[in-house]
This record gives C-alpha cells, structure tokens and sequence, in this order.
C-alpha cells in the first residue's frame, strides 16, 4: 500500500474532508477529556500504588530487624497499627507446645489482640466460614491467600464483632504448607478492605511475617536450650556465669549484698554404684525441683557439675543466706526416690555459702568478684564435707585466700 509521508499533501487531504458539526465537535472535545482524566486517574493510582509499595517495603524491613519474638509481636501490633493506619490488629498464632508463651514470660502482652491456639483443628476450622474458593480445606493451607471482606464470618474470624470494625483483610500464615496463624487488620471503612483489592502486597506481607514469627521463635528457643541443663531443666553454668555477672553489676549499682550457695550431694557416686544410673538421674531431678521450690522468682539455681548445683541469691545478706541453705540441706534429707525396684533411696548434701557486697574490696572487676565469689564458696563446701558431710559451711569473702 502507499503511503504518503509528505504533511503538506496530508493537509490537503485533510482540508478535502468533509468539516465536522458542532455536535461531533463536542463530542470529540467530551471523549478527548474523558480520556485524559482516565489518564490522569491512571498515573495516580501507579504513583499511589509506588507509595503503598514502598510502605509496605519499609514495615516489611522493620519486621526483619526484631532481634526477638517480643519485639517482633509488638510490632505486629502496635507498629503495624500506626504504619499502615489501621483501627484494629489482632494476631492468632498456633502454639501447641506453648512455647510461643513461653518466650513472651509470665505476663502476656497485648491480651486484647494476642490470641494463641493449641489444637490446629481450631486454628483451620474458622477459615472454613469464609466459604472462599482458595481458603482451606477447599485447597491446601499453602495455597491460602489473604481474604479481605465485610461479612459476618469475616468478624467473628477477626474477633472484630461489635468493635466497629466494617471491614477486614485475614492474612493466613503459612509455612511448609501449614498454618501457624493468622493476622487480621481491622478498618472502621468499609470500603477499606473489599476483595476486589490488589493483594499481592498483602500476600508478599503474609509470607515475610510468617518467616519471621518462625525463625524469631527457633532463635530463641535454640539459645534457651542452650541456656538449660537437659536433665534437671535448670540453668547450666553457662546460663549461670551470666547471671552471676549481671547480679554482680546490679548489687554493685544498688548498694546490694550477694550471696552464693554450692551444693555438692554427698557420696553420690555410691547412690549411682548401688541403685543405677537412672535411679541417681531421678535422684538429680528431684533434688533439683525440690530446691527450686525453695527460692524466689529472682534467686538463679544451676547445675554446673555432675551431682553439683550452685544457687545465687541477689540482695542477701551471709545469715539469710545461711539459713537458706540449712532449709535446703533439711529438705533434700527428706527426699526419698523409689529405685527400680520400689526401694527407697536416701540422700544428703553438703552446702558452702559465701557473700559479697559492693565495697568490700578495694578495686575489684566484675571477674574478679566473679570468681572470689565462686572459690569461696567452693572453699566452704569443702570445709562441710571435712567437718562430716550433711552440713552448712560459711568461707569469707577475701582478697588474701583468693586462689
Ligand atoms: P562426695 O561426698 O565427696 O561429694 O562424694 P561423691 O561420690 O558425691 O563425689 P564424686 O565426685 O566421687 O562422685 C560424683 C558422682 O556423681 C560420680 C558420678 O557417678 C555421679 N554423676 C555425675 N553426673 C551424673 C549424672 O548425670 N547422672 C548420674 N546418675 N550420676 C552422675
Ligand atoms: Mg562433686
Ligand atoms: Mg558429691
């Protein structure tokens, strides 16, 4: 075909064209400016959809920086709240073992919007009301996708019922093609969350917090094992070396006394040689629960040998520290464990204790009052097993006898 490239002849070609009406010319003129507001509207929504993105990138990196699992519940709570201008956050987390509650400690946070579930029955079964096509157990957990709506299901799913809530995006958490949550955002707009909303970054989101709940919690559970005594589930001496150094630094900052305890079971080797091994590791488990069932929230007790435990008690003077060592010494007396064959086993220990408080000596370290403190009171327990065994033994604290 030809085609002719010459402006001029197009004017001209042009010109030889029938004129258009008035009308066609408004109609020309109304399409032209629909077009460029569909155009404009276009360009907004790719330059709001960049600042939406890089929103969510940069939430996305605060998650990735919580150093640990509280920290990074906070986060989802709180952080995500004023983020991303939300009315309502709440977080269902699977916990069988309750170790999730664990590492959050004895007073949970956010009690309002934290929720854990033990069976996973109960975690999936709620999904099921949604009635979506994607939602599992139409499809396998690993193809969930986030849910967003306005539905009654939707609430109760949320526990966003009766808060105001009218409308709610459902982020299922998945890894290895298993729940182990859900995050729900809440919005008192209900036009805010409606299915018909991009979810990728929804999704990319879902994905990035479901990493990092999961690798937040084997951080920290791999650092507390590596913390505990797997027999006796109390501290090990490492756990107890860095208990001692922050009490050391804690009393020397309040003007506090210390004091150390050591207890070493008596003829333990004979309990192993006589009843077994196994009847001396119940042995070990019960001295140590029964010793622990004597201390505050705040006393640290370690096995740091074989038949050895070490108990520090913050802010005791020598005396109280005494006499709770006479408690302790009374008290694993009375223990009795039933060997294999149901015989009742017997033990004693013998206990040193030592005290240190700020001052005492002039110039000393926190390594050096760390380990004056542990020889003295090793010092001590081996004047109660001189004096005969089954008995409380103090050692003073001093520079000269330091070893
Ligand atoms: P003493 O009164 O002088 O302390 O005597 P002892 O027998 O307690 O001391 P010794 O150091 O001779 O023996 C400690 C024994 O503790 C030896 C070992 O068989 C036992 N032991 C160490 N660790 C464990 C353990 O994990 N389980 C069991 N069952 N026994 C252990
Ligand atoms: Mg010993
Ligand atoms: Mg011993």
């Amino acid at each position: 075909m030809h085609m002719n490239l010459n402006p001029l002849h197009a004017k001209e070609t042009l010109s030889q064209e029938k004129k258009p009406t008035n009308q066609e010319r408004h109609d020309l003129y109304q399409e032209n400016q629909h077009l460029k507001n569909q155009l404009r509207d276009l360009i907004d929504s790719v330059g709001s959809y960049r600042g939406t993105q890089r929103q969510f990138e940069n939430f996305e990196l605060k998650l990735l920086e919580c150093q640990n699992f509280k920290t990074l519940i906070d986060c989802l709570i709180e952080t995500i709240s004023i983020d991303f201008n939300l009315d309502k956050v709440s977080l269902t987390l699977f916990d069988p073992n309750k170790i999730a509650r664990e590492m959050l400690g004895t007073i949970l946070p956010h009690q309002q919007e934290l929720t854990f579930v033990d069976v996973y029955q109960h975690l999936c079964l709620p999904f099921r009301e949604l009635q979506a096509a994607d939602v599992w157990p139409g499809g396998s957990p690993g193809s969930m996708r986030p849910q967003l709506g306005s539905s009654l299901a939707f609430f109760k799913l949320s526990g966003f019922q009766g808060t105001g809530v009218k409308s709610v995006a459902i982020l299922p958490l998945i890894r290895e093609n298993l729940l182990i949550g859900y995050l729900c955002l809440g919005s008192y707009t209900k036009k805010r969350f409606t299915p018909d909303l991009a979810i990728e970054l929804l999704s990319h989101l879902s994905a990035v917090v479901a990493v990092c709940l999961e690798n937040t919690l084997s951080r920290e559970q791999l650092h507390q094992l590596s913390q505990i005594d797997m027999l006796t589930r109390v501290k090990n001496r490492r756990a107890f070396d860095k208990a001692l150094r922050r009490e050391i630094a804690r009393s020397e900052r309040d003007n506090l006394p210390l004091s150390c305890l050591f207890a070493d079971l008596d003829y333990f080797k004979i309990i192993n040689d006589t009843y077994g091994h196994p009847t001396g590791d119940r042995t070990l488990k019960a001295v140590a629960s029964s010793i622990q069932e004597l201390l505050r929230e705040t006393d640290v007790l370690a096995r740091v040998g074989g038949e050895e435990f070490t108990i520090l008690l913050p802010n005791t003077e020598p005396e109280k520290a005494r006499d709770i060592a006479e408690r302790i010494r009374q008290k694993i007396e009375h223990i009795e464990i039933p060997d294999d064959k149901g015989k009742i086993v017997r033990l004693t220990t013998s206990i040193g204790y030592a005290s240190w408080k700020p001052g005492l000596l002039a110039n000393e370290s926190v390594d050096d009052v760390h380990r004056r403190l542990m020889s003295t009171a090793d010092r001590a327990v081996y004047k109660a097993k001189q004096s005969g065994r089954n008995r409380v033994r103090g050692e003073k604290y001093s520079q000269l006898r330091d070893s």
